[in-house]
């Protein structure tokens, strides 16, 4: 719902909201927040609100560094913990210069850019339904969190297996009274995973949800001395962590995926062109879908996480799947991306690699329905299956190469990317690991 300015002011007296949470994204994901004392919400209606913005990952340097909060009043939530003080809300705002233009550093501004050039393209809305996964992990006797897991409990296992299953359930109804559409919860296939599945929304609501839906489930997990974890790959042996995204694309007729016509699959010839997109361009997607060097450690054999560009109606291995429902629910599932993406620039990098795939009729290669995890590299290459990137460096090689990666993420965005994901590679590649010695030190 959007609110106007004076819904907000009697909505803030109603409830006693004395504290106003201003969130924006960061170049990495991470949540940041200005919190201001109610006093400030006139200033802030009226886009008067400055911050300081040299010191965010991602953003300006010193000398540029007033920045406007614009509030975006769709995102106004009234949080149900904390009344000590009075309530505290949040809204998330959109970062603008001093001189009143949207901020290109950005993410959540960049996606708004694509999300426009999407619509003068003639589509009308792009739907995510995202499965976040993460591990509880138990806290030491000094609050910080260790690699010790919570329970032993396996897919769709119940309590007393799943002791995670009251803490699951208190994020659930937090998330809830948050407004939250919350599908599905359950645990997953590894030890101490979880998985919470809410309801789809169109991009920009989703990727702000995906937020939302983060802090919350770290802020309750505390609660219960557990540290709730969004690293993709946390224990090596056993699954990871994804966030499987559900996309679709509307047209002004609805779902332009669909087509009852087509005797394969019921897709459309537009959804076959934004499938051969996504897979033309899933190597360089991956660096912004799977953007920390832990990332590849969960994209191995063996733990269905994807591992190879291909597709299916039926296997559940491939990077992308079509789930079976049809009609309005016509998706696809890219099961590459994990939780450590920014979800505003996962999303923008998955639709204009789709777009692309619409706009100059890129034909996918046929769909994989056997498991290519029994396929040798020879039967692959038949099949022209090529690998995803292996490494964080890998995959930067993939993004710089290909021009569909500046477009999705604009050039400010794409450059301090670039720059600051070469830096974490440098500074990996330097370290020597145990791994190492354990191999080496005797043997040579
Ligand atoms: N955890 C798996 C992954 O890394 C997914 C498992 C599942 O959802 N069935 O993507
Ligand atoms: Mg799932
Ligand atoms: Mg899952
Ligand atoms: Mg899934």
């Amino acid at each position: 719902k959007v609110y106007t300015g004076d819904e907000i002011r009697s909505l803030v007296k109603e409830q006693n909201v004395q504290f106003l949470r201003l969130m924006f994204t960061d170049l990495f994901g991470m949540i940041k927040n200005v919190e201001v004392p109610i006093s400030q919400l006139d200033k802030l209606l009226d886009n008067k609100l400055m911050f300081d913005g040299s010191s965010i990952d991602g953003f300006v340097r010193i000398e540029e560094s007033d920045m406007y909060l614009y509030p975006d009043l769709s995102t106004w939530m009234v949080f149900p913990w904390g009344n000590e003080h009075g309530k505290v809300a949040r809204i998330i705002c959109e970062v603008y210069t001093s001189d009143r233009k949207p901020f290109e550093g950005d993410p959540r501004n960049n996606l708004i850019r694509v999300l426009r050039e999407m619509r003068e393209a003639g589509f009308t809305d792009f739907n995510i339904g995202p499965e976040p996964e993460f591990f509880l992990l138990k806290l030491d006797e000094n609050g910080e969190p260790t690699t010790k897991l919570n329970d032993k409990g396996s897919y769709f296992d119940l309590a007393p297996m799943d002791l995670g299953e009251n803490c699951r359930r208190d994020i659930v109804l937090e998330l809830e009274k948050l407004g939250f559409d919350v599908e599905a919860s359950h645990h997953e296939v590894a030890p101490g995973q979880h998985e919470i599945d809410f309801k789809y929304a169109d991009a920009l609501s989703a990727a702000d949800n995906i937020q939302t839906f983060k802090l919350v489930v770290k802020t309750v997990a505390r609660k219960y001395n557990l540290h709730a974890t969004f690293m993709p790959k946390p224990i090596d042996g056993i699954n990871g962590s994804g966030m499987h995204l559900n996309m679709s694309l509307f047209g002004k007729d609805g779902n332009i995926f669909y087509d009852e016509s087509d005797k394969d699959m019921q897709l459309s010839q537009q959804a076959y062109w934004f499938l051969g997109g996504l897979l033309k361009h899933a190597r360089s997607f991956t660096a912004v879908c799977n953007p920390i060097v832990n990332s590849y450690k969960r994209l191995v054999p063996g733990f269905e996480a994807p591992v190879y560009v291909a597709w299916s109606g039926s296997n559940r291995s491939p990077l992308v799947r079509v789930p079976s429902s049809r009609g309005l629910s016509t998706r696809f599932e890219v099961r590459s991306v994990d939780p450590s993406a920014n979800p505003y620039l996962a999303i923008a990098s998955v639709l204009e690699a789709g777009l692309d795939g619409i706009k100059n009729k890129i034909d996918p290669e046929d769909s994989v329905d056997r498991n290519i995890y029994r396929m040798n590299a020879e039967e692959r290459d038949d099949q022209h299956i090529v690998d995803l990137p292996s490494t964080l460096h890998n995959a930067l090689k993939e993004f710089q190469v290909d021009p569909i990666m500046k477009k999705a993420l604009g050039d400010h965005i794409y450059q301090s990317f670039l720059e600051a994901k070469k830096l974490e590679w440098a500074s990996y590649r330097q370290e020597v690991t145990q791994w190492e010695r354990d191999q080496y030190l005797e043997m040579f």
